[in-house]
């Protein structure tokens, strides 16, 4: 089922992410992880793609088909095409079909100062453009990305919500924010995408913080603010790694609380493969979906 469907109850859809094993492991080293997660019952997982070549995209397709084909929630499996040529866009997307997947989260994805970029798509909307004019993935469902805050590229929030309506009109039919720890940011950014014409529903990315390291790496990766609120928890919990995990659930939840009392259509929980946050988190907010 296109993942679009399930926002046509009206209910906000809950989903979660999960990222595959570095390359020298195996699917099987976290499948005990992705059973645990599925339990919840999401409304779908996605599962990230990594530019680290083929075997990194082999566990995406491989982890996406057993979410889909043995689990029995709805998979969506990313691609980016920063590194990919036209042809190999086809041959992944081939062997996601091949594998029962009928969702992708299509991406343009980071570029490495190191590897120079291939050249047959600059931006995520060309990619969805590329795969919406192939009627052999008419059936696929299209999701893109989007920056609350405006991606870190961008001159301005409003030229990126411009380039992103223009991913919308290639074909992408919902979006799925980075994460951000301040709602406001997500209420401007929503607010302002309807403004211009932005129409399709949009999740909001939620990541509960667990650990110092772990919000240092998400900060310098996707350049989110951090609130004095939250800057002040982790200050206080940092040395306590128990405690934080607390603190980082509890602030998870309330972000989540706002979110659903403002109509938020979808909660996105990067769950870092935790299942034991994401569970807590569940019991908080499950009946509030
Ligand atoms: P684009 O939509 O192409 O945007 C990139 C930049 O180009 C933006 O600044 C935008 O304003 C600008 N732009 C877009 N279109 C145009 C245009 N037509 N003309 C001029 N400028 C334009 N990365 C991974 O490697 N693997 C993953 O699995 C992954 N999953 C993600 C999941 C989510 C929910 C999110 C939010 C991000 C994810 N990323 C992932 C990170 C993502 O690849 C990076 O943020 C990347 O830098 C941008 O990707 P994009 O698809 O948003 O790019």
């Amino acid at each position: 089922m296109k993942i679009s469907e399930l926002f046509k109850s009206g209910k906000p859809v809950l989903s979660f992410e999960v990222f595959p094993p570095k390359k020298d492991s195996s699917v099987e080293s976290i499948t005990a992880a992705i059973d645990e997660l599925a339990q919840l019952r999401p409304a779908y997982i996605s599962v990230t793609y990594g530019a680290g070549g083929n075997t990194a995209n082999t566990f995406t397709r491989d982890i996406a088909a057993h979410i889909k084909n043995d689990c029995g929630i709805e998979a969506m499996a990313h691609i980016t095409c920063v590194n990919n040529s036209k042809e190999e866009v086809l041959t992944v997307m081939d062997s996601f079909a091949e594998a029962g997947i009928e969702n992708i989260l299509a991406l343009r994805g980071d570029i490495n100062p190191n590897v120079p970029p291939k050249t047959d798509f600059r931006h995520a909307s060309e990619l969805i453009t590329f795969i919406r004019s192939d009627p052999k993935y008419d059936n696929i469902g299209i999701s893109g990305a989007c920056y609350p805050e405006g991606h870190t590229e961008a001159d301005s929030l409003t030229a990126d919500i411009l380039n992103l309506r223009k991913k919308v009109e290639a074909g992408a039919e919902e979006l799925i924010t980075q994460l951000f720890f301040d709602n406001a940011f997500f209420y401007d950014f929503r607010e302002k995408s309807v403004i211009a014409g932005i129409n399709v529903p949009i999740s909001a990315g939620i990541m509960p913080v667990t650990s110092k390291s772990q919000i240092e790496r998400m900060v310098t990766m996707c350049g989110a603010s951090l609130p004095q609120k939250f800057v002040r928890m982790v200050t206080k919990y940092e040395s306590r790694p128990e405690a934080l995990i607390d603190a980082g659930i509890a602030y998870a939840a309330d972000q989540i609380t706002d979110l659903l009392s403002n109509g938020v259509d979808g909660i996105h929980i990067y769950t870092m493969n935790n299942p034991y946050v994401a569970r807590r988190i569940v019991e908080i907010v499950g009946k509030l979906l």
